[in-house]
């Protein structure tokens, strides 16, 4: 099952994460518990066995890399929690306790999720899904990234398909 997180984190096309507090490489873990809707998806957690941080994240979903602070290291990702127009808006700081300032507005990019494959779709083809809108798409190819950058360059799949068909 491990292999297949690795795997799946591999195709993600997402980058290693670091977590933001102790600027280590993230432990990649699987979900075990056969109970749990996401039973086999990888994620990632601190590597740091004593005082490990609450860094937390999906292994399979394609993101950005995160932007430096003027500390030079992994910016944190904070969520606004006061009421207001930006209530819920994400948004990058400095991940040390005498932070040197820095603050970014996080940029509504995507989040692609790999959320399976296409059954009895000859040649194989995998299903995506954008998680920010809720649309869906299908590729052939594996890599969610570069599934991704082919939607946004073709648009929908059923648009190339109706092409084809012409
Ligand atoms: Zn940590
Ligand atoms: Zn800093």
């Amino acid at each position: 099952m491990y292999t297949r997180a690795v795997a799946a984190f591999r195709a993600s096309g997402s980058i290693h994460p670091v977590c933001p507090t102790h600027q280590k490489f993230a432990k990649l873990c699987v979900v075990k518990d056969t109970m749990k809707d996401n039973y086999g998806r990888p994620f990632f957690v601190c590597s740091e066995r004593r005082n490990s941080c609450k860094f937390w994240q999906w292994g399979d979903v394609f993101e950005g890399p995160r932007p430096l602070c003027q500390h030079g290291m992994v910016c944190c990702e904070r969520k606004v929690k006061k009421d207001g127009p930006n209530q819920n808006r994400l948004f990058y700081c400095c991940p040390k306790d005498d932070s040197c300032g820095f603050f970014e507005w996080k940029q509504q990019g995507p989040r692609v999720t790999n959320t399976g494959i296409v059954l009895f779709s000859n040649p194989l083809q995998y299903q995506y899904m954008i998680e920010e809108t809720g649309e869906t798409f299908n590729s052939s190819k594996s890599n969610t990234k570069e599934a991704y950058d082919e939607f946004r360059r073709f648009g929908l799949t059923s648009e190339l398909d109706k092409i084809d068909l012409l």
